[in-house]
């Protein structure tokens, strides 16, 4: 059983009520309600912005070595990981998603922790090769206060992308969680919150404030003390905010939506192919930005994977995200499920054929619930709606192709870039469809593996700027140039 968070929320290094309105939370299983969190108020994200930028600009975090900054991320770590069973509980009765995946994404998140703690003790700054009698350095400094944006799909994970990397470069962070889901990014603030306090160090370095995004989000990036942006969602709600950062000249980083082909080629292993292209869509019922959600096979294999498929998909487990045995848990909300639904429902009135799904299960355990039928739809035109636009749920499309060119035209034929999947045994077309393809990462016989040492973002209207790897500080902190003269002789021009 979760244990629900009362209702407050972290402002200013301080628990709660905010000043919004109520967000009522519910259980996308059995559409119970959770609990009550009132959001914050555009008040709220002033102060909390307000005493973000002294507590960033505060010596005892500013001036923190960073083997030392690297303990506090490795506790948040540890605590997080003590903790998982409890976050993986609540977010499950957020989301909805699997109690496997829930843990996984806890895990996740304490690995984020410990390895930015690592990237941040190994990181160096610079000399660079200099060009007269100087000696020239390059190094990085905080930028300041930070906004943190995230979508309702992956909460915890994309919680630690974004704060632990920007917490690591000496910064205070704003975090809106979604607010359909904001139970587990409150719990994950407590735990930030009292590692901070155990330090000694500003606990308003981390607020989290829930609310509507065009109100709490809106006053996030439009403040005047936020000079960085890290935003996770759709592209829609992307390019407004690029749009107001750039007004603002603050950057900003989008990791946003996506409808990736995954390629089943004519020497694909079948069983691989199968399960990878079932996996890649239907886990996390869809609910994923990478979800391999446009399936091409070559048209000599077409009929025979697609029959196979559509048996396999018929046995998936449909259930509650508590239930070990679920596959595919329900939606994340009743009205996300109404929209999937609606996709579908295009899809058949543009001639789509519905080879499996396509309808909520029927059954008194769904009845209450957000859930809805694994789907597999064809005989749609690349162009069709269904085929160009994010579903975002567990609804695939499939589509044959003759050769490689006809295929990598169909695939290119999408404003996103996010994610491909190829299945083949042939290791040089595996090679030069991953080159052709823009996609930010391509999976060659395997899907939806993820390490947060690999840099990861999108290409085209799928994003700006990447998450991730090495260098993840980096973009959290501001280069700076140092020129420290060796000549005892003053400059000549003023001779
Ligand atoms: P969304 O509607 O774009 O919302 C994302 C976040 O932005 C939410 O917290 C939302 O608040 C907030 N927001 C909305 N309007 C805003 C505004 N005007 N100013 C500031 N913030 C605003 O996306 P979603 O439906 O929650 O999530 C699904 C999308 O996320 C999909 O497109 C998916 O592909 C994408 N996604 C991308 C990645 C990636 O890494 N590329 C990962 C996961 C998800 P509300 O809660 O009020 O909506």
């Amino acid at each position: 059983m979760a244990r629900v968070p009362v209702d407050e929320i972290l402002i200013a290094g301080r628990w709660r009520r905010g000043g919004g309105a109520p967000i009522e939370t519910v259980n996308p299983a059995d559409g119970t309600p959770i609990t009550t969190v009132h959001a914050a108020s555009p008040a709220d994200v002033d102060e909390a912005a307000r005493a973000a930028a002294e507590a960033a600009a505060a010596p005892a975090w500013r001036d923190l070595l960073p083997h030392r900054r690297a303990r506090v991320l490795y506790r948040i770590g540890d605590l997080i990981e003590e903790r998982a069973d409890e976050l993986a509980a609540l977010q499950t009765a957020d989301t909805g998603k699997t109690l496997t995946e829930t843990r996984a994404l806890a895990a996740s998140a304490a690995g984020t922790f410990r390895y930015t703690a690592a990237a941040l003790e190994t990181a160096e700054d610079s000399l660079t090769p200099a060009r007269g009698p100087y000696v020239t350095m390059s190094v990085y400094e905080p930028i300041g206060v930070v906004g943190a944006i995230n979508p309702w799909n992956s909460p915890i994970a994309s919680d630690a992308q974004k704060a632990a990397p920007a917490l690591a470069g000496g910064n205070a962070v704003l975090l809106k969680p979604a607010e359909w889901t904001p139970l587990v990014s409150l719990a994950f603030g407590r735990l930030v919150h009292r590692v901070l306090a155990e330090e000694g160090l500003p606990t308003a370095l981390l607020s989290v404030l829930p609310g509507r995004g065009g109100v709490v989000g809106d006053a996030i990036v439009t403040h005047p003390l936020v000079r960085r942006i890290g935003f996770t969602g759709g592209t829609a709600t992307g390019r407004a905010i690029a749009r107001a950062a750039a007004g603002r000249l603050v950057p900003v980083s989008l990791e946003l939506g996506g409808k990736s082909p995954t390629i089943v080629r004519e020497d694909a292993d079948l069983e691989q192919a199968l399960a990878g292209v079932m996996f890649g869509i239907f886990s996390s019922s869809g609910q994923s930005c990478v979800a391999g959600s446009r399936l091409f096979v070559h048209r000599s294999r077409y009929d025979s994977f697609l029959g196979e498929l559509v048996a396999r998909v018929r046995g998936l487990r449909v259930g509650s995200g508590t239930d070990p045995d679920t596959q595919v848990a329900p939606l994340v909300h009743h009205r996300h499920r109404d929209a999937v639904a609606g996709y579908v429902d295009l899809a058949r009135a543009e001639g789509g054929r519905v080879l499996c799904g396509g309808a909520a299960p029927h059954g008194e355990a769904y009845a209450a619930g957000a859930y809805y039928l694994p789907t597999v739809i064809d005989g749609l035109p690349n162009s069709a709606r269904a085929c160009q636009e994010e579903i975002f749920g567990p609804v695939l499309v499939a589509l044959p192709y003759d050769d490689e060119d006809d295929l990598v035209r169909q695939a290119e034929d999408s404003v996103y870039g996010l994610a491909c999947g190829i299945w083949t045994r042939d290791a040089r077309a595996a090679w030069r469809l991953a080159r052709r393809i823009d996609a930010g990462t391509v999976w060659i016989n395997t899907y939806k593996q993820f390490s947060i040492s690999t840099p990861f973002g999108g290409m085209k209207d799928s994003g700006l700027g990447t998450e991730k790897g090495r260098d993840l500080i980096r973009s959290y902190q501001r280069q700076k140039s140092l020129y420290w003269g060796t000549d005892t002789t003053p400059l000549p021009w003023a001779h």
